[in-house]
């Protein structure tokens, strides 16, 4: 997209194009090179559609700060790496604590809240959990499914008095990216 001759140059400030899902790192290719005089080469809205689908679905979010989000295809959090190189960080939050996280995981399969380990060789807290080594309940929607373990997680941690804003926020950002992930399957039903 930076032509070599251009009076346009990317600067250390520029957001790389590498941080997008290769997805739609292919949809902007299309759109500003190829299409830049010939518009049927850029992609369709539909296009776009597509790309943006498989780059929601690799989003996972920062374990050092819980307002950030970044692909997994890139590996690592830019924002991070951004506000270190820049001293701003354009999407500030609340870094995490180290001993008090229950942070969220995304694959490509499936969600999962991590929950910190309560001291050497004790096993982690997902171990008080109601579910844990139990099959899942088929009879409940997802979202009542959903609903039960942020409960129950959450449950666990104010019985420890640990409850706090933090993990209020990284139970918050599950119900969302599950929201993000699975489009409609959360959605009230009826
Ligand atoms: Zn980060």
């Amino acid at each position: 997209m930076y032509a070599p001759n251009s009076l346009i140059q990317p600067v250390e400030r520029t957001i790389s194009l590498e941080i997008v899902h290769p997805e739609v790192q292919r949809c902007f290719l299309r759109c500003f090179n190829d299409g830049y005089k010939n518009s049927n080469l850029r992609p369709a809205a539909g296009d776009w559609v597509k790309a943006l689908r498989f780059a929601v679905n690799e989003l996972t979010i920062c374990g050092k700060v819980d307002s950030h989000y970044y692909s997994r295809t890139y590996g690592e959090c830019y924002w991070c790496d951004r506000s270190t190189k820049l001293g701003i960080d354009i999407f500030p939050g609340f870094a995490r604590p180290k001993q008090q996280s229950a942070f969220v995981e995304s694959t490509s399969k499936g969600i999962a809240i991590m929950m910190e380990h309560l001291s050497p060789g004790k096993g982690g807290r997902h171990r008080q959990t109601i579910s844990y080594g139990k099959s899942p309940n088929l009879s409940l929607s997802a979202r009542e499914t959903l609903t039960q373990e942020v409960w129950d997680v959450r449950s666990i941690y104010l019985r420890q008095g640990l409850y706090n804003r933090e993990i209020r926020k990284s139970l918050q950002g599950l119900i969302n990216l599950n929201r993000l992930t699975w489009q409609g399957i959360f959605d009230k039903v009826g």
